[in-house]
Order: C-alpha cells, then structure tokens, then sequence
C-alpha cells in the first residue's frame, strides 16, 4: 500500500478520524452493498469481479496497518 500526502483534510472511512493537511494517508477500494454468502474476499491487489460497485476510499495509516 502506498501513501500519499493529502492536500485536503480528511476524513478516514474505517476510524472517522481525520486526517489532516500534510498528513500520510492511503486510498481503498471498497465493496458498496451488501456482500453475499460465498462471495471472494478482496485479496491483496487482486479483485474478484462481482456484482457490487467498488468506490475508493481514504484510510488513515493505522487503519492501513502501516507503521
Ligand atoms: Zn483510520
């Protein structure tokens, strides 16, 4: 996962901390609706086509698990 340096506060979809101007922060590409029984997993980098829309959204580092 690589971080950017925001230009813009925001806000961080998994924790809802924000993520001030100059701050570290990274994107996610997250699933819209609900998931289905049997569905795939995203696994790293790789995305199972499915029926559902895939949004990006910021996270902070934590929530991204960088040290
Ligand atoms: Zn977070």
């Amino acid at each position: 996962m690589k971080l950017k340096k925001t230009r813009k506060a925001r806000n961080c979809y998994s924790c809802k901390s924000s993520i001030s101007k100059g701050d570290l922060y990274g994107q996610k590409s997250i699933a819209l609706g609900t998931k289905v029984n049997g569905q795939t997993e995203t696994a790293e980098g790789m995305y199972t086509v499915v029926h559902q829309m895939r949004i990006p959204v910021d996270m902070c580092q934590v929530c991204l698990g960088v040290k």
